[in-house]
């Protein structure tokens, strides 16, 4: 993850957790850890549906989906192509009860 240290970050974070309510926007059960980049088309300007607010569990296996632990998004990679294969607000029941199990 890429994470720019700056103002504008941090007010795109905030204004994503008051879109899910303070809520992971992919469980939408637990408390936002992380600003997930959904696409890096506009990296430094940023709009809102280029981030995503998530908990640390569903950003870890987003990042595992999207190849490894590392984090590191490269240009190209399903990552920065707007998370492929995750719908944005529907996670399944299968993921639901895989966080419930973990809590
Ligand atoms: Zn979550
Ligand atoms: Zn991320």
């Amino acid at each position: 993850m890429r994470r720019p240290a700056n103002a504008a970050w941090y007010r795109l974070k905030d204004r994503a957790r008051a879109r899910g309510r303070g809520k992971c926007e992919f469980c939408q059960l637990r408390k936002v850890y992380a600003l997930h980049h959904r696409s890096y088309a506009r990296e430094g300007a940023e709009k809102m549906q280029d981030v995503m607010a998530v908990c640390k569990t569903c950003h870890e296996v987003i990042h595992r989906l999207h190849g490894g632990l590392t984090y590191n998004v490269k240009p190209g990679s399903l990552a920065s192509q707007g998370d492929t294969g995750l719908d944005y607000f529907a996670p399944s029941k299968l993921w639901l009860r895989y966080l419930a199990s973990r809590t």
